[in-house]
């Protein structure tokens, strides 16, 4: 039969358009044309009922050959697209491990409280405690134990923000000092760093700061030791060799009282616009334990002595990392803040 005798060209042409297909679609197509329903394969595969008997197995042969051939050639050819497609998609997401990585943001301590970590860390070396208080206190721990007594004039030194039922907002760390003596005998050696509340705002104050307190009390602590403790703290601390001076000052809760000054930390003490010309920054005030404080935390104050001080840990932050307005530190600036880390 003619359809039988164009199996030869008909096969040579199935095998160019097997290899010039582009993809595994087109491969599809060319398989459903050989072998789909109404495939050329198919076709003659049903034909061969009308051929003579003596025809048939011969021609059955030759169909059956072609069919292996052309299954064979498309299955090779639909291997290498699928490896082909893999290599594309390889080479599409191939990584450059050369560019330079991109850093996750990271975030970390503010400068005040980053400070403070400092601070503590440096006076627990020397065997400090951490205590820590309410920072909505009562007239009693914030003024009156601390021997501030009602109309006492050194009470409008602070300006305080009260609530009702004798509460205020603490204006001080000091009220710790007296909780922490009421609570624990002596050899007591703390420090109590914690916000501090002042009804005053302008550029070197903010109604909201920190602090941070020492207490001493053993029974046979001096000034000389004070000295020592605040010598060690501030060398420490500013990593410099610097010298201390004692003025003699007043609180209520200390006597005697002095405020201490360091050598500048900018210009070592020959003077600059910083510490005014005068070579010296006031940075604490400090006193032994007034005897009256005792009276009110049962501690005996024939037996025992102490000394205490208070810093401002704005005030040291700022002095460290040369900082000449306070406000920076509350307006939550990131890219001012991520220069501290
Ligand atoms: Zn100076």
């Amino acid at each position: 039969m003619e359809a039988y005798s164009q199996l030869d060209t008909f096969l040579t042409q199935a095998e160019t358009d097997i290899q010039s297909a582009n993809s595994i679609e087109e491969l599809e197509s060319l398989r459903l044309a050989y072998f789909g329903k109404k495939g050329h394969i198919t076709a003659l595969t049903k034909l061969i009922g009308k051929l003579p008997a003596q025809d048939r197995p011969a021609t059955g042969k030759k169909l059956s050959n072609a069919r292996s051939q052309l299954q064979t050639s498309l299955e090779t050819k639909s291997e290498k697209l699928r490896e082909k497609t893999r290599l594309e998609r390889l080479a599409s997401e191939k990584v450059d491990v050369t560019l330079p990585g991109r850093r996750a943001a990271s975030g970390g301590p503010h400068p005040l409280s980053r400070t403070m970590f400092r601070m503590q860390e440096i006076f627990s070396r020397v065997g400090f405690d951490i205590a820590v208080g309410p920072e909505i206190e009562d007239d009693y721990h914030n003024f009156e134990a601390l021997n501030f007594p009602p109309e006492h004039p050194a009470r409008a030194m602070q300006d305080t923000f009260y609530f009702h039922d004798n509460l205020l907002l603490r204006t001080h760390t000091s009220p710790v000092q007296i909780r922490y003596m009421a609570n624990n005998k002596p050899p007591i050696r703390i420090v109590a760093p914690g916000r501090v509340y002042r009804c005053d705002s302008d550029i070197t104050h903010t109604p909201m700061f920190h602090q941070l307190e020492g207490l001493v009390v053993d029974e046979s602590t001096t000034f000389a030791d004070l000295k020592g403790v605040l010598e060690y703290f501030v060398q420490e601390f500013f990593e410099q060799d610097l010298k201390l001076r004692f003025r003699p000052s007043y609180f209520p809760f200390t006597e005697p009282s002095a405020e201490v000054d360091i050598s500048c930390v900018f210009c070592k003490g020959d003077g600059c616009n910083v510490c005014k010309r005068s070579g010296w920054l006031e940075v604490l005030g400090c006193g032994m334990v007034h005897p009256a404080l005792y009276s009110n935390v049962d501690i005996d104050a024939e037996r025992f002595a102490g000394y205490a001080f208070g810093m401002g840990v704005e005030r040291f932050t700022m002095l460290r990392y040369g900082v000449d307005d306070l406000r920076i530190f509350f307006k939550n600036d990131l890219e001012m803040l991520s220069q501290f880390q």
